[in-house]
């Protein structure tokens, strides 16, 4: 993949996330696109921050002279290896990308997704969040986490199961060191568009019902990680704030 195609193919995803917004009656700046650079080349990642950059200057300037609507943020990156992390991150540095960890996380590499990682959006059970408050805790701020749910109850598929799930949100809230910023899931694997879409209401609900219940350390934990290449649209339809995105902007793997 050609650096010019990483750049085409991230301003198509820019597109298709702002008329998705667009569509669903939500401000263009309603979603925060990340990009999930597992198994991509260097070049690649960096060629897709420097595009961002320059398309949200352009869009910046565009709404300048429209006095209008707010730019979306800059892309996050996500992966799902600690060692593509641990390998990548340094090698960035100097374009300061915000990095979510998006892949399963064993308790023994914590300390390294904690160099890099700016949120751990996979905290599916209360030994890891355990673990991670408890590194957390000699950070300047707090570590950004969400709880990862298993909406579709794949056996394949990590994340705490639905029925957990509010619980082990309760506990990361509570803890030290952490800010529980909201839940991510990965859609149910089928060819059923409305199938998709309950596994995304679900989160929502779950979402709602934290935050409305108003337990201490559940005031930011408004966010909806779901929804990747083939079906963003869908996940911002129903609510998503975040989507994560590989192939549309890389090419496949
Ligand atoms: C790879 C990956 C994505 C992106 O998937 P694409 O289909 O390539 O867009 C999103 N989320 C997670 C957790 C991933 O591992």
């Amino acid at each position: 993949m050609e650096d010019d195609d990483v750049r085409e193919r991230l301003a198509a995803v820019r597109d298709r996330v702002r008329r998705a917004c667009e569509a669903a009656g939500r401000a263009p700046d309603a979603v925060t696109l990340l990009l999930a650079s597992k198994a991509q080349p260097l070049a690649a990642v960096r060629a897709a921050l420097e595009a961002d950059a320059d398309l949200r200057a352009a869009g910046l300037r565009a709404a300048g002279l429209r006095a209008a609507g707010p730019v979306p943020a800059p892309v996050l990156l996500g992966e799902n290896r600690v060692q593509e992390l641990v390998a990548k991150a340094p090698l960035l540095a100097d374009l300061d990308p915000a990095w979510h960890f998006i892949g399963p996380l064993q308790s023994n590499k914590v300390n390294a997704v904690l160099r890099f990682a700016r949120c751990v959006q996979t905290v599916a059970a209360p030994e890891l969040a355990d673990r991670l408050a408890a590194r957390a805790a000699g950070l300047p701020a707090p570590l950004d986490v969400m709880v990862q749910v298993n909406v579709s109850g794949e056996p394949t598929k990590s994340g705490v199961a639905p029925s957990a799930a509010r619980a082990l949100a309760l506990h990361v809230a509570a803890l030290p060191g952490l800010r529980l910023t909201g839940f991510m899931t990965v859609g149910a694997n089928s060819p059923d568009e409305r199938v998709v879409a309950a596994g995304y209401d679900a989160l929502r609900a779950l979402r709602d019902e934290v935050v409305t219940g108003g337990a201490p350390g559940t005031a930011a934990a408004d966010g909806l990680s779901m929804g990747m290449s083939r079906d963003l649209e869908l996940a911002i339809a129903h609510g998503a704030t975040v989507v994560r995105v590989g192939t549309a902007v890389f090419g496949s793997r």
